[in-house]
Order: structure tokens, then C-alpha cells, then sequence
């Protein structure tokens, strides 16, 4: 290690603080359904379920239960980072309309990562943006890795997103065979579909897929392809998944330029030990944590705010809290 790499941290560091200020997010994605119709991603978790679900309708979330777990977003101060599901589980006006109550509750609008479509002109002022699972930081090994999800295709989709007004953002999983000889791919997509908001995740590897035995890629090489990324593009949204195996990870990111963290499991978390640590890891980056992973009295009253139809959702969410798993 030389001393260039930490001239690249600290320099990213800078180049953060200046731009987006010392916030930051805890990030939520909200699982639409557990089904998706490719099913053929080779890291997926949702890849090796295709088969043992014989009723797509029925690995769709109760939309209280999703309209609950935004409003408890709401009340900790966690940002949704997108509604993600599989392909064809819910259709693009129940995506709308999904994502328009969802507006009502935080007062925000709603990113998607719900697939490759071409109607987007569908959706309105209650979407923010459109996510592209690009997924593989080399194309070569992406259409190995995600045969049924074509680059042309995202691509083609991200710049009808930007036409029609709406932020672009693209997903990246490091440790998928790429190197850091693809960073530059990277940064040319990322140029090419003027991207607002990238998000990195390291592998995790489930068992059942060709990944099982894969390790998860090095906190220093994730920092470094995130470093590299915000010093080419200093306005640029990061966000990085981290797993609650690799908590060490986040001082390191947040100084490589990550805007927010993510890919936790938020409510078993809260308020135990590793909530604890995430909030710690950002403070020792010099960091202000938007929300709350620890203040109990930030879970508010076990009914909902929004329709006597969420109390029960929203009762077991404050349960799952403050249930100490560890
Ligand atoms: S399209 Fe998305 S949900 Fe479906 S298998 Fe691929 S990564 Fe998984």
C-alpha cells in the first residue's frame, strides 16, 4: 500500500464534505415481492426461489405491510432508497399507485429498481427516479452473470427516464470477477447516461448459487472504486451496501465518498449492539447520521398514523425493534 492511496481517500473525503456536506443516510430498499419472472441472475437470492414459488401473486407483500414499513422509515429518519421487485410482480399503475401512497406518507418522492420497462411515461410527480440493475462492473462478465437483463436495454431505459424528466441512478455489486481495470467502464456509463446516484454492494454470497463459496470483496478495493468514482464526479449520490458481517467497512466508505449505507437488516438491528456500530462508524468518519439505528422513543406509538389498516404492521415492526436478535 502506498502512500497514493490514502492521498485518494483523504482527497474523496474533501471532495464529499464540500459538496454534499456531513450527512448521512441509513437507506432502505422496500421489497415489493419475493417472486421475479428472469430469475436467472447467478448471485441472486431470488434466482434459486423461482422454482419453489408456484403462485407469483402470492410472494407479493401486503401493501399495508409495505405502506407500514414506510412509515416507520418516516418516523427514524431513514430514506427509502428505492421499491425494488422482481420482474412481473406487480403491474406499472399498481407500481404508481404503490408508490404514490407512499409519496403521501414521507412526503417524498419514490425511487424505483423494479426492471427494465418501456412504460415509463406511465409514472408521474410520485417517482424520483429510475434505478438500472447494470449489477457487473465489466460487460463481458454481465451477460454471463445477467443473461436476461440486456445493458442495451437498461441503457436504453435510463435515457428514456432522463427524457421524461426523472433521475437516473445505476446498481454496482463489486466482487462479481471485476477489477479495478473497470472502474474506467464505470465512469464511461456513468458519463454516457448522465447518472445522478450510484449504488455499490459487495457480493453476498448465498448458497445455492455459483457464488456460495465466494468471498466478499476487500473493504480496500471497495473503497478505492468508490474513491475513484467520487473524485471523477464530485456531485454524484453514492450509496454503499454493506453487510452486517463487514460493519467495518462504513468509516472507510463514508471517507471514500458514500452519501449513504445500506443493505442492513434496519429493524433486527435497531438499537443492538451493530445499530450501535453503524452510528459509531459514522461518527468516527466525522459524520452526522441522518435519522436514528438506536433512539427507542423515535419508534413512536404502536398505531399508525396513516390508516387503522397499518396498525398491526406497524406493531410488529416496533416488536421486531425492540427485540434484541443478538
Ligand atoms: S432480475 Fe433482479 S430479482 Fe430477478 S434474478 Fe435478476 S437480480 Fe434477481
Amino acid at each position: 500500500m502506498n502512500s497514493e492511496f490514502f492521498d485518494m481517500i483523504k482527497n474523496a473525503n474533501e471532495v464529499t464534505l464540500k459538496n454534499h456536506g456531513d450527512e448521512v443516510t441509513l437507506e432502505r430498499a422496500i421489497f415489493l415481492s419475493w417472486w421475479c419472472d428472469k430469475g436467472d441472475c447467478a448471485f441472486c437470492y431470488m434466482s434459486t426461489q423461482k422454482d419453489k414459488i408456484k403462485d407469483p401473486k402470492k410472494a407479493r407483500r401486503n401493501v399495508s405491510n409495505i405502506y407500514a414499513e414506510a412509515e416507520m422509515c418516516r418516523r427514524l429518519g431513514w430514506n427509502i432508497e428505492f421499491l425494488s421487485g422482481g420482474y412481473k410482480s406487480f403491474t406499472t399503475s399498481e407500481i404508481k399507485e404503490i408508490a404514490s401512497t407512499i409519496k403521501n406518507i414521507t412526503g417524498d418522492g419514490v425511487w424505483l429498481n423494479t426492471g427494465i420497462t418501456d412504460e415509463l411515461s406511465e409514472y408521474g410527480s410520485e417517482i424520483t427516479g429510475i434505478t438500472g440493475a447494470v449489477e457487473v462492473a465489466n460487460p463481458e462478465i454481465h451477460n454471463n452473470v445477467c443473461p436476461s437483463k440486456s445493458l442495451e436495454d437498461i441503457g436504453h431505459m435510463l435515457d428514456t427516464a432522463g427524457d421524461l424528466g426523472f433521475k437516473k441512478a445505476i446498481t454496482i455489486i463489486l466482487g462479481l470477477g471485476e477489477t479495478l481495470d473497470d472502474v474506467d467502464y464505470v465512469i464511461d456509463y456513468i458519463k454516457e447516461h448522465d447518472i445522478d446516484r450510484v449504488i455499490f454492494y459487495s457480493l453476498n454470497s448465498h448458497k445455492e448459487t455459483i457464488y456460495a463459496d465466494k468471498s466478499q470483496p476487500a473493504s480496500l478495493y471497495y473503497a478505492e472504486v468508490v474513491s475513484r468514482i467520487r473524485l471523477e464526479f464530485p456531485e454524484i449520490e453514492i450509496i454503499c451496501g454493506t453487510w452486517i458481517d463487514n460493519l467495518a467497512n462504513i468509516g472507510i466508505l463514508i471517507l471514500s465518498g458514500a452519501n449513504g449505507i445500506t443493505k442492513f437488516p434496519l429493524f433486527k438491528m435497531f438499537a443492538t449492539k451493530y445499530g450501535v456500530r453503524v452510528e459509531e462508524e459514522v461518527k468516527w468518519a466525522g459524520r452526522r447520521l441522518k435519522g436514528t439505528f438506536s433512539d427507542k422513543s423515535r419508534l413512536g406509538e404502536p398505531k399508525s398514523e396513516v390508516s387503522p389498516d397499518l396498525d398491526k404492521f406497524i406493531k410488529r415492526y416496533i416488536k421486531e425493534s425492540l427485540k434484541n436478535k443478538y
